[in-house]
């Protein structure tokens, strides 16, 4: 029998990575997402390059990407965890440096608040590291008043979306 698809629905995912080689993983990571069931990937933000937040550790690499997915958050969510997962992802310790972060910013207009997922994703409105790139390619998601509230956040737009294919060498 076969299972009817839920309609596809529009997802935003932050990407972040401090260790190792943080623009291929970035870039390893939009892959993975294209290569989600049921998911195309439909814009990629440009690079930024941000100071960590409430940690010690590297600088990091961030961008958003926009999804186009039958897939429900929970599946997302897992689809997301797997692919940080194979990029090595570690949890010593809360906001302890890392390879690979992929956050479920916005699920369609969406609120959910279970054990595992709360979205929109509750920090994302305090970073800059979301919201400049999220404006990038979701202005009607980002308000003028979020953008300045982050205005004093050290943080520089590097690459174009092409890093997406450039991406070696960050
Ligand atoms: P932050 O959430 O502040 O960005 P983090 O990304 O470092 O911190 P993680 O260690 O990646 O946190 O995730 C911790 C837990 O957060 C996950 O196990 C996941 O179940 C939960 N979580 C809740 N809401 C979300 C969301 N919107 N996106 C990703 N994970 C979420
Ligand atoms: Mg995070
Ligand atoms: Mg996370």
């Amino acid at each position: 029998m076969s299972q009817a698809q839920a309609p596809e629905g529009r997802a935003w995912i932050g990407l972040g990575a401090n260790l190792g080689d943080r623009g291929a993983a970035l870039a390893r990571a939009v892959q993975a997402l294209a290569a989600m069931p049921a998911t195309r990937v439909a814009q990629v933000s440009g690079l930024y390059a941000s100071a960590p937040i409430d940690a010690g550790g590297p600088d990091y690499l961030n961008a958003v990407v926009e999804l186009a997915t039958s897939l429900a958050p929970l599946d997302l969510l897992d689809a997301l965890q797997a692919i940080e997962q194979a990029a090595g992802r570690e949890r010593p310790y809360r906001n302890a440096p890392r390879t690979l972060d992929l956050d479920l910013l916005l699920y369609a207009d969406q609120q959910i608040a279970c054990e595992r997922l709360v979205v929109p994703h509750p920090r994302m409105g305090e970073r800059a590291f979301v919201l400049l790139p999220l404006a990038e390619i979701a202005p009607e998601r980002v308000t003028a008043v979020q953008l300045e509230a982050v205005g004093d956040q050290r943080i520089e737009r590097i690459e174009g979306p092409e890093w997406v294919g450039t991406v070696s060498g960050f």
